[in-house]
């Protein structure tokens, strides 16, 4: 990478040294973690190990973790109608809200016709009332809903209320799930405190390798069905001989996730990010920035100018930050998340995404702003260009 400045933890983490490590020893075993000998066994160890890894990350128990080949394979396994817990066999309606990453509104397994969007307010939070009442009209109905909402979202940051959701899912007779994902290394998360019923969580955003995840439930009394169904690996949940340095990568990623002193670093950095961006350009838009936000993510946009733009000039200046998430970047379609928000499309289309690390430095966010004020000097000049265009 050079000098170059890597401001797009939210699409991805750098590897950790940890996690390479941690691989690259795997690497070395040659044995099936399913084969019953000493070399399928040191395997199993490897992949055992990092389970019980996952699970302190969240407050969950081992058996409950069940490792994926990421966050969206997550998300598909999860938002399934065949689910059976104590207070119900199967969910006959999935809410998801209108903010959630495309593997969630894609709905998994759900039938189209039974997956309906909760709206989202101007700062980008789950409307509660809009799901209190769905849900009332649910249980009247007799329907047993499986709610998706975030944890915090991938393009604001905006943290949701989700501890208030599972109160109010729990007692309309539903499920919760809950994609972490973003959340992970960037605030703490325990699945008992949010009450959620399934976690999906992704290892490359915490600086495993790409193409892991892990879905977990809170207790074994919910029994997902397998989207994957063969071998009986993973507790016959998901069929496969296991990723085992993938797995391995995941495990000593989250052993060594950002604590409290990372957070209140990337905090401080965001701080500083945040009022430069302001001071160059008084006109600058924060979206969610009146809510909670994870400690790492800003998401702007300066009227007038284009992310796509933007994006270019900062690459060549050797900054890479994102426009909106890195899953649509390639598409020039304004945010889904900003239009559920009620952000029009000429701004949204001018939205850039900066998202910070353990490892961001206050270098780089300098290195970013300077860069941001001769954008902004770019752009007053065409446009004071255009003004005197039209004046004469
Ligand atoms: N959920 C959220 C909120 C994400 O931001 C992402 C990735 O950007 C995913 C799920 C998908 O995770 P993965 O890339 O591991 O499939």
């Amino acid at each position: 990478m050079g000098d170059r400045v890597y401001l797009d933890w939210n699409a991805t983490a750098p590897l950790k040294a940890e996690a390479r490590a941690a691989m690259l020893a795997a690497c070395e075993l040659a044995g099936n973690p399913s084969s019953i000998h000493a070399e399928g066994r040191a395997a199993r160890a490897v992949v055992e190990a990092a389970r019980e890894a996952v699970a302190g990350f969240v407050g969950a128990v081992p058996a409950d973790v069940v490792f994926t080949s990421g966050g969206t394979e997550a998300n598909a396994m999860a938002l399934t109608p065949h689910m059976e817990w104590p207070a119900g066999r199967g969910c006959t309606r999935l809410l998801v809200s209108a903010i959630e990453h495309p593997s969630v509104l894609a709905g998994g397994q759900f039938p189209d016709l039974q997956v309906e969007q909760i709206p989202v307010s101007p700062h980008g939070i789950v409307d509660l009332v809009a799901l209190g009442s769905r849900l009332d009209d649910l249980a009247t109905a007799g329907e047993r809903p499986l709610v998706s909402v975030m944890l915090a979202n991938n393009e604001t940051g905006v943290v949701q209320p989700v501890a208030a959701v599972a109160e109010m899912v729990h007692r309309g007779g539903g499920l919760l799930h809950v994609d972490a994902v973003q959340a992970a290394g960037r605030m703490p998360i325990d699945i008992k405190t949010l009450r959620a019923d399934l976690v999906t969580l992704s290892g490359h955003k915490i600086g495993a390798p790409k193409g892991v995840g892990a879905l977990i439930r809170r207790s074994g009394d919910v029994q997902i069905a397998p989207l994957l169904r063969g071998g009986g690996q993973e507790r016959r949940l998901r069929a496969g001989t296991e990723n085992v340095a993938a797995i391995a990568g995941f495990g000593a990623a989250v052993a060594t996730a950002a604590g409290a002193r990372d957070r209140a670093h990337m905090a401080e950095l965001r701080a500083i990010l945040e009022e430069g961006l302001a001071a160059a350009s008084p006109d600058l838009v924060i979206f969610g920035s009146n809510a909670e936000r994870l400690c790492n993510t800003s998401l702007f946009a300066l009227p007038g100018l284009s992310a796509e733009t933007a994006l270019i000039a900062f690459d060549l200046d050797g900054i890479a930050v994102s426009s909106g998430s890195a899953c649509s970047s390639g598409k020039v379609a304004p945010s889904h998340v900003l239009a559920a928000m009620g952000v029009g499309k000429e701004l949204a289309l001018g939205a850039i995404r900066v998202s910070l690390g353990p490892n961001t430095t206050t270098n780089d966010i300098e290195t970013m702003l300077k860069s941001w004020r001769s954008a902004v000097a770019r752009l007053n000049k065409v446009s004071k260009k255009g003004r005197g265009g039209l004046a004469a």
